[in-house]
């Protein structure tokens, strides 16, 4: 077997592995024995030299993302039957071949124990990220094996790792086909339509994360005035009408967001006068709508990317809740989500309860949410649990 390069911990920092956690910082690493580049693959040893799992390694925090913990060389067939399990998931889950949804999540990088990848689908296309330059090295075998698991389910495999790749490595990503061509693509969800735009649109393209929280929310709908706040491609505006609101006001501060959330519902609601979309920063609206709406949606972007952004992030929670709880109507219900991965399901929920007591609301917990099936979370990895949502009932 070839002989790979050796990074050695410092003694106790095996344990994290021995508890099969996928990430090994660069704090933990002793030494390194030989030459390594970024990308490579890498064994890592305890302070005696025993082997303990092997890895893509990477510059940066995260200096090692495990791939096995056990000594062997992942070739073609290790990906290929990593990306099957992840398959066979799915369709336990009844997405594959499925009529009314072809949006979801094929590969959850930890979540399916491939760190560094994530592949998402929408109908005949997939959109393949990569978080590594280790992932990226081997993205021929990545693809092959995309082809010879979803076979004539795809005409089509769009890279758009260059956004995602470690900024600082000198291997630069570039967006475009691996396989097939661009095709004008409307895919669905629950049986709604959308036209997903994965070369210009945020992330893969499309939230796909919040498809059951959609469903929840049209079951609330009926007869409401909504506000989708963040509302980026529209899904929470489609669903609320869907469930019969009575309006329905999307609102982002990107104006191709807005086009995006115009042309979805209009797909799906030709000529509604149900809804309206505002191209607006959320502060400034919701400094001026009291009690326009009982129904309000927060999906805000990632307030905190890193630990270090974690205090300011947990005071904009605060601060977008509180409006909201501010200018809700009685008898209102609030979605409100974070998709900060640093931000724990606890600390949401202190920033949430601080804005309802600063609003002096009445307020309950109906559901707490979260990310759905297809981004699964590995129980060895409990950073990959980054989305979190409460419905609140507020009089
Ligand atoms: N709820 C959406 C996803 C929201 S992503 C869905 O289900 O598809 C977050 C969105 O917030 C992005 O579209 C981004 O353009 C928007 N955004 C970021 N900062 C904003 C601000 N200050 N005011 C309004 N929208 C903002």
């Amino acid at each position: 077997m070839k002989e790979l390069t050796k990074i050695i911990l410092k003694s106790t920092k095996e344990k994290s592995l021995l508890r099969f956690h996928p990430w090994i910082f660069s704090g933990a690493i002793k030494s390194i024995a030989g030459n390594v580049s970024e990308g490579d693959l890498v064994e890592l040893t305890d302070n005696n030299g025993k082997f303990l799992a092997l890895g893509h390694y990477q510059i940066g925090s995260i200096a090692v993302r495990v791939l096995s913990f056990e000594k062997m060389i992942p070739g073609y067939d290790f990906w290929r039957s990593k990306i099957e399990a992840a398959f066979n998931l799915r369709k336990a889950l009844g997405l594959i071949d499925n009529a009314e949804t072809d949006i979801f999540r094929l590969v959850n990088a930890e979540g399916d124990f491939m760190p560094g990848l994530i592949v998402d689908i929408y109908g005949g296309t997939a959109v393949v990220q990569m978080h590594s330059i280790g992932m990226y090295l081997i993205k021929d075998q990545i693809l092959k094996a995309l082809l010879d698991v979803l076979g004539n389910r795809i005409t089509a495999v769009y890279d758009k790792s260059a956004e995602t790749l470690p900024f600082k490595a000198a291997i630069k990503g570039e967006n475009g086909y691996l396989f097939g061509n661009h095709s004008d693509l409307e895919a669905r969800e629950h049986g709604n339509r959308y036209a997903i735009d994965w070369e210009e649109g945020q992330k893969t393209g499309f939230f796909i994360d919040q498809r059951e929280n959609r469903i929840l929310l049209q079951q609330y709908a009926c007869s409401r005035s909504v506000l989708n706040m963040f509302c980026y491609s529209g899904g929470f505006s489609i669903a609320a009408l869907r469930g019969n609101a009575r309006l329905v006001h999307s609102v982002d501060s990107s104006k191709k967001a807005i086009e995006l959330t115009e042309k979805n519902v209009s797909i799906n609601f030709s000529g509604t006068n149900s809804h309206q979309a505002f191209a607006m920063d959320a502060f400034e609206y919701l400094a001026d709508i009291k009690d326009s709406y009982d129904l309000i949606i927060l999906d805000p972007p990632a307030f905190a990317k890193h630990n270090s952004a974690l205090n300011n992030a947990l005071q904009g929670y605060k601060k977008l809740n509180q409006k909201a709880f501010e200018q809700i109507q009685t008898g209102g219900i609030l979605f409100t989500f974070s998709c900060s991965q640093v931000v724990t399901k606890e600390n949401f929920r202190k920033s949430v309860f601080a804005a309802a007591a600063n609003a002096k609301r009445k307020v309950s917990i109906l559901h707490q949410l979260s990310q759905p099936a297809d981004h699964p979370v590995s129980i060895y990895h409990p950073e990959g649990e980054y989305l979190k949502g409460l419905v609140l009932y507020v009089t």
